[in-house]
């Protein structure tokens, strides 16, 4: 990538280039882990100098990105100053077109477009920011956040700050709602940990190393208080042609949740990335059937692109089983569920 470049930001030596090793292992370590991250979801950035920022491109997962691919350089202080001019749009498309716009305009390398998210990575003040769709942190998005409050002080005490962003559209309303809040982080303190309700979380620490340590001191607990062991990753097996017979160059699959101890799922979204992945609500086929209670029947174009598809089905069942039995099943509004399918956001064209 650094050849297309207009600017030589990675010179050897220099500060960025030690940036991006960092950054690269960090995106590696939290992209390698299907409670963290799951298809394309996921993105992180750090600030290099006082206007430039590394960004996770879109496109790429998490865990496959390097130190030559799966980054853009983009000006942060740009986004930051564009944000406040994309909520006096009218609608959601407008919004949203305008928010791609400032994105892109702030971009300062050629190739992959910058990550949807960047608003909310350019907006943090933090050197470092890591947005994961955490399982764990999904759920405790989910939780009464009282509850959730006690219990995490009764874990950290003072030492990990909080901040509750309510469901929002990814993308541009992510952005204006984080925007919005950060009137409320109180001066002189640093906010380390956003909850993304219905969608994620995201970390932000002048260092990756201490990212790193939150994120395993986080998740932990939090696994084990949810039981998340108990619950396997997802099995897929093509179905024969006759079984359910596919467009062409498409191929219907099986996936199956088998050795969970119960399962509470429907179609009911409770994530952004379950709308985002699956067509149920428009006028076309579906592409996204549920078999049974532990199964379904997905349509993908690759292994690559069912291996994705399973992996958000597998985070949708297990966030909508725990938070049903702990009662605090909250579903996405229905105004983003119509939003994230007008803009067919969260669902990139993936680069291979
Ligand atoms: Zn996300």
């Amino acid at each position: 990538m650094s050849e297309k470049s207009p600017l030589p930001p990675f010179e050897k030596g220099g500060s960025g280039g030690f940036a991006v090793d960092f950054w690269a292992n960090l995106s590696r370590r939290l992209g390698s882990d299907l409670l963290l991250t799951q298809a394309s979801g996921g993105n992180t950035s750090v600030k290099i100098n006082d206007h430039q920022f590394l960004v996770k491109a879109s496109g790429l997962r998490l865990g496959e990105v390097t130190t030559d691919k799966g980054w853009v350089l983009a000006d942060y202080q740009a986004i930051r100053k564009g944000v406040p001019d994309i909520e006096k749009k009218q609608g959601v498309e407008a919004k949203s077109n305008a928010y791609q716009s400032l994105l892109t305009s702030s971009t300062l390398t050629r190739g992959p477009k910058i990550s949807l998210e960047a608003g909310l990575h350019a907006l943090l003040p933090n050197r470092w920011v890591a947005h994961v769709h955490s399982i764990a942190g999904q759920l405790l998005g989910l939780m009464p956040e009282e509850e959730a409050r006690d219990f995490c002080f009764s874990l950290w005490g003072e030492d990990l700050k909080f901040c509750w962003i309510p469901p929002a559209v990814p993308g541009h309303e992510l952005c204006s709602k984080v925007a919005e809040n950060m009137s409320n982080v109180p001066q002189g303190q640093t906010v380390n940990l956003w909850i993304l309700q219905n969608h994620g979380i995201a970390w932000g620490s002048d260092s990756d190393k201490k990212i790193l340590g939150a994120v395993d001191a986080f998740e932990e607990p939090l696994r084990k208080r949810f039981g998340l062991h108990r619950y396997p990753p997802p099995v897929i097996e093509p179905l024969a042609s006759h079984q359910r017979p596919a467009p062409k160059g498409k191929t219907w699959y099986q996936v199956r949740l088998p050795g969970w101890p119960t399962c509470h799922f429907d179609t009911t979204p409770v994530l952004t990335d379950f709308p985002g992945h699956f067509d149920l609500w428009s006028d076309t086929p579906p592409d996204f059937i549920q078999a049974d209670d532990r199964t379904a029947h997905i349509l993908a174009a690759s292994p690559r692109e069912i291996d994705g598809h399973a992996q958000v089905f597998y985070a949708h069942a297990l966030v909508s089983t725990i938070a049903r039995q702990e009662g605090w099943f909250r579903p996405l509004p229905p105004a983003a569920v119509h939003a994230i399918k007008i803009l067919l956001i969260e669902r990139p064209a993936e680069i291979y």
